[in-house]
């Protein structure tokens, strides 16, 4: 029957398509299919994402899931090639910036031990060191900064489509339907139905549907705490260009910047109600971010607004960061969403992971335990203080 698998994934973004690919990559000999409901990927998260790669978190897990992630960007263009043809990703190791008050800086300091304990060369900078990485900053109400030249941005819809694209070359296939409900009976998970009514079966499904991902666990009775969250992004123009190009940095504010191209990009977490919103609003721009980029570098006061856009976090309430690995709520049922907005700096490590828990029964490379399902009703959160 062409309508059963060994596995179903569900969302064929940059998470379910790396879990894909490295399951297949690493020997997995089953039968993968994906299931995507939005076939050019007009709103999923992935290729709505900054794209941002940082080494910064303040977290055992997030730093190593950073870290394996980053080596294998840096290796993605020869690694994922088709027909002797690189996958670009466009990466830009311009390094990764958190700017400091006076009051912030003591945090900086617990959060460089950790980091260097895990290998990150993260630097503390001082005020006036902010001036070696970009010569135009307004340094008058800042005393220094978290840098880590290692790190840096890349463009996440190439990512992703070196996942699919390589994912289907080893065997996944891709059918491009709306997943309805995920069926299971007391037990177990049996496979699932299709909003056209058709149903697929397989003993194992991971639920990789991102922001979409909490209706469908609570539609089987598993809610998990993740909520769509809109996020969004201005892209600007200005007159007289930066000596430099940016880090990706992150005001005190929480305002980000960095170059796209020659231009540049902005972006701003504000309190935002939960919702499926993929509107942008000029006007948010102009308010909020444009004059706190106006204090921070004098050329950033003639912006000229070009583009927006609008995407949502897969935003987890409870404690900011991903859910990955089996459901204990039902045999079969494995979970990997929840990024709360740095999905794309833990997929290729996510993958890895998930592909060990599915093969083996265990992690192997890296121990993700620390994110699974279980720590919500244990009461053992990771509370990640860099949460842009
Ligand atoms: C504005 C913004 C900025 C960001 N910046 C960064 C950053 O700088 N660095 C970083 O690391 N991360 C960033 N992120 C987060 C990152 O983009 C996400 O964590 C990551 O893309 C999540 O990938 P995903 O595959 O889980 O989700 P998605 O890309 O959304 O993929 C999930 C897929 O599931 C599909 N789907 C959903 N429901 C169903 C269904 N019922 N049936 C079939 N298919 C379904 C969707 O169509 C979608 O394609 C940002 C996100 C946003 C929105």
């Amino acid at each position: 029957m062409n309508n059963t698998a060994d596995l179903i994934i569900i969302g064929g973004g940059v998470i379910g398509s790396s879990v894909a690919y490295n399951l297949l990559h690493d020997g997995y000999t089953g039968k993968i299919l994906v299931f995507e409901k939005d076939k050019i990927y007009e709103f999923s998260s992935t290729p709505r994402s900054a794209g941002g790669i940082r080494q910064l978190y303040t977290t055992d897990i997030n730093i190593q899931l950073s870290r394996f992630s980053l080596q294998v960007y840096k290796h993605f263009p020869e690694a994922m090639a088709l027909d002797g043809e690189p996958a670009k990703i466009d990466f830009k190791q311009r390094g990764y910036l958190f700017l400091a008050t006076e009051e912030m800086m003591p945090r900086l300091d617990r959060h460089v031990e950790l980091q260097h304990k895990h290998g990150v060369p993260s630097q503390l900078l001082q005020k006036r060191e902010l001036l070696d990485i970009i010569p135009e900053l307004n340094i008058d109400d800042l005393a220094g900064g978290l840098y880590c030249a290692e790190d840096g941005y890349l463009d996440p819809y190439s990512v992703m489509q070196g996942y699919i694209r390589n994912a289907k070359r080893l065997g996944a296939e891709y059918i491009y339907q709306e997943v309805e409900a995920i069926l299971c009976d007391q037990e177990e998970v049996k496979g699932v139905r299709l909003s056209d009514g058709s149903e697929y079966y397989a003993p194992i499904v991971l639920n990789c549907a991102g922001a979409w991902g909490s209706d469908l666990s609570e539609k089987m009775g598993l809610a998990l705490p993740v909520v769509p969250l809109p996020r969004q992004v201005f892209q600007f123009d200005i007159e007289e260009p930066l000596k430099q190009y940016l880090p990706l940095t992150i005001d005190p504010t929480g305002v980000y910047f960095r170059h796209e191209g020659e231009k540049l990009i902005a972006g701003y977490s504000d309190d935002r109600e939960p919702g499926f919103d993929f509107n942008w609003k000029r006007s948010f721009f102009v308010e909020q971010i444009w004059p706190v980029l106006a204090h921070r570098i004098s050329n950033f006061e003639q912006a000229k607004i070009e583009r927006g856009w609008s995407g949502l976090y897969d935003f987890n309430t409870a404690d900011h960061n991903a859910i990955l690995g089996k459901h204990p709520g039902k045999k079969g049922y494995y979970v990997a969403f929840g990024f709360s907005g740095h999905g794309m700096q833990q997929a290729p490590a996510v993958g890895k992971g998930l592909s060990e828990l599915i093969r083996t029964g265990k992690y192997q490379t890296l121990d993700l335990s620390p994110l699974r399902v279980e720590r919500f009703a244990e009461n053992d959160l990771v509370i990640e203080d860099a949460i842009v």
